[in-house]
């Protein structure tokens, strides 16, 4: 598809994609992407990926570029502080700089506050550089938490809390626990941002969708070094389905729109394309005109071929799923873009 002029207000779509490092099979995809009218591709870049693959995702990403695509650049998993199904190496091998459970147990994931974390994701951040991304995407940065449990008590992050604070972290989470791990989460963004900024790279940020956390999403969002904000108002967990999709995609998208746009950032809202059942992948569509109505111009989905090739959490229907979300980014650059004229290769 040859990509029109595009104004600020045309809807920009986007998938992610993963799993596949041949660059023969990657063409593939990405052609099958651009046909459809992607825009973007989010590619995860693992530890993995980055000791493994370097060049190799450069010439996927170069690829990318090629078939008329940014390339977004996901630390998928990367220090277990970021969302995704990769293992970390720099988890195994660095268990001083690992987060603390309240119970004293190791997480199997690395500490935002410790030195050696911040300068580990800083070398990902250089290599995803290297490979030409376009845009870092840092995918729900969180705290570990398992067995009721909450993280991080470690002595980085006591000395941490005791100097803002003025007094020894508590045993329990309360209220300045959380301001705390806040505040931790939003330093740790705020310095890799900027380290990104510092490649030409733009920077974009997903936080968990938890209305609980909207204050949080504020500083978050705010923050100088982040130009694309968003969320991931996923709805097969929480057992949604046809208008009650909408409505929720719609409520946190508006929530979302509402704060970039008084920041003048991106709006970005994901799409859930995995876990949806036989008979429900109305539901992509129901996400995709919510999204679009409560203003977001940025919609990415996860993932390519609605994750039919990872077994954990594919569709039970990737290609009808698939099918509808295609469908869907049609009438979106139809209606929204005023792509009037249908693109070859589109709804085949
Ligand atoms: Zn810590």
């Amino acid at each position: 598809m040859t990509h029109q002029q595009r104004t600020h207000r045309d809807v920009k779509v986007g998938v992610s994609y993963f799993g596949v490092r041949n660059p023969r099979h990657v063409a593939e995809d990405l052609k099958a992407m651009s046909d459809a009218g992607i825009d973007f591709v989010v590619h995860t870049f693992s530890e993995n990926d980055a000791e493994f693959y370097l060049e190799t995702m450069k010439e996927i990403v170069e690829l990318t570029h090629r078939f008329g695509l940014e390339a977004y650049i996901d630390p998928w998993g990367v220090a277990g502080v970021f969302g995704g199904e990769a293992y970390s190496k720099f988890v195994a091998l660095n268990h001083d700089a690992l987060q603390r459970y309240n119970d004293g147990q190791s997480a199997a994931a690395a500490c935002p506050n410790n030195p050696k974390t911040l300068d580990f994701v800083k070398s990902w951040i250089r290599k995803a550089a290297e490979i030409g991304g376009d845009v870092i995407f840092f995918d729900e940065p969180h705290f570990a938490h398992a067995r009721g449990g909450w993280s991080c008590v470690c002595d980085h992050c006591k000395r941490k809390f005791e100097s803002i604070f003025g007094y020894e972290m508590p045993s329990v989470l309360n209220e300045d626990v959380e301001r705390f791990r806040l505040e931790s989460i939003r330093d740790f963004l705020k310095q890799l941002a900027g380290y990104a900024k510092e490649f030409g790279m733009r920077t974009a940020v997903c936080m968990l969708p938890r209305t609980s956390e909207l204050h949080f999403w504020r500083e978050i969002f705010a923050l100088p070094e982040l130009d694309i904000v968003g969320t991931d108002p996923y709805w097969t967990g929480i057992g949604l389905h046809g208008k009650e999709v909408y409505d929720h995609v719609l409520n946190f998208t508006k929530l979302v729109v509402e704060l970039a746009d008084g920041l003048g950032k991106e709006a970005q809202i994901w799409i859930q394309m995995f876990k949806i059942g036989d008979g429900d992948e109305d539901d992509i569509k129901e996400a995709v005109r919510a999204a679009v109505d409560g203003g977001a111009r940025n919609i990415a989905a996860w993932s390519y071929m609605a994750t039919g090739y990872m077994s954990y959490i594919r569709c039970e229907r990737p290609d009808v799923a698939w099918s509808r979300f295609i469908e869907s980014v049609y009438e979106i650059k139809r209606t929204e873009n005023k792509i009037v004229e249908k693109e070859k290769g589109l709804l085949s």
